[in-house]
């Protein structure tokens, strides 16, 4: 089995109207498709940054190099004025990543505020930022959104249960290695969990002598033939300065022998044979505080 089904996930206003549109059209020279996490409400990445402005967030930004992968004005973005909403702005390109024939997923409403709060918010409050981006999602594709994925893996129970009110099929929302049902509280939810199973851009370099030379070899030494990969890149990194990067890396898995696939296809090949399992929050290398693991 090769197989690598590909999650692109949008954070940023930049991010939608540049990044979007230059994967979409690498994706489309090597005739592959993938599933597009959109954040659709206000910009407030610029909050996100100035709050994790401590010494082992700045090491990242040394590290990962932000401001070239973010641009300049993302730290201003969300700081002195509300963020711009970047779904109204960029309707078109939300539609013609479906029209190219991306699978169209839910990330946030308000990434900064989903990532930094989603855990403590009330059932109320989770509902409220899903309802809000389901609602203009559905407005923009003409259809009802099957998937979402949790901004920064950022998931506990509660979560899996409220989205279970919603007309998901599957979610990515956590780390680790295979598709699983989630068992919470005893039960078993019906929403089957697409675990990302390889590291980030921004997780991987700087780590264990990773450079950008040597980005490409050290995720394709990752991969595995034994279970499906799930790989996460973003918008604004593969989409932006990563762009030339990851082009490369589509011909060398592909001359490799790997599928690359949308996570909804990915989805519908193990639904009838994946497990039951857990997942428990943990620190998780190369990001800050804890995330949601597989267990
Ligand atoms: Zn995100």
């Amino acid at each position: 089995m090769k197989t690598i089904a590909l999650r692109i996930d949008v954070d940023t206003y930049r991010g939608t109207g540049r990044g979007v549109p230059r994967l979409c059209e690498i994706l489309k020279k090597h005739g592959v498709r993938g599933t597009f996490y959109f954040s659709v409400g206000p910009d407030n990445m610029g909050r996100h940054l100035w709050r994790l402005l401590k010494p082992s967030f700045l090491w990242k930004m040394l590290r990962t190099d932000a401001a070239g992968l973010y641009g300049p004005e993302i730290i201003l973005m969300g700081t002195a004025w509300p963020g711009p909403k970047i779904g109204k702005r960029f309707r078109p390109v939300i539609r013609e990543t479906m029209d190219a024939g991306h699978e169209i997923g839910f990330h946030a409403w308000d990434h900064h505020k989903a990532q930094a709060k989603l855990m403590s918010m009330s059932e109320a409050e989770m509902a409220d930022e899903i309802d809000r981006g389901l609602a203009f999602l559905a407005g923009v594709t003409g259809g009802i959104v099957h998937t979402s994925a949790a901004p920064g893996w950022r998931t506990n129970a509660r979560l899996l249960e409220v989205k279970m009110r919603y007309p998901f099929k599957y979610n990515s929302d956590c780390r680790g290695t295979h598709p699983f049902y989630p068992v919470v509280n005893g039960k078993r939810l019906e929403q089957l969990q697409i675990p990302v199973t390889l590291p980030t851009y921004d997780e991987a370099l700087g780590r264990d002598g990773v450079n950008d030379a040597n980005y490409n070899d050290h995720q394709i030494g990752l991969l595995t033939e034994e279970r499906p990969n799930v790989l996460t890149i973003h918008a604004e990194a593969e989409g932006g300065k990563c762009a030339a990067m990851f082009d490369a890396y589509l011909d060398r898995v592909k001359a490799l022998g790997y599928e690359i696939i949308p996570l909804g296809e990915l989805a519908r090949r193990v639904k009838d044979s994946a497990p039951d399992g857990e997942m428990e929050l943990r620190e998780f290398p190369g990001r800050e505080g804890v995330l949601a693991v597989q267990k």
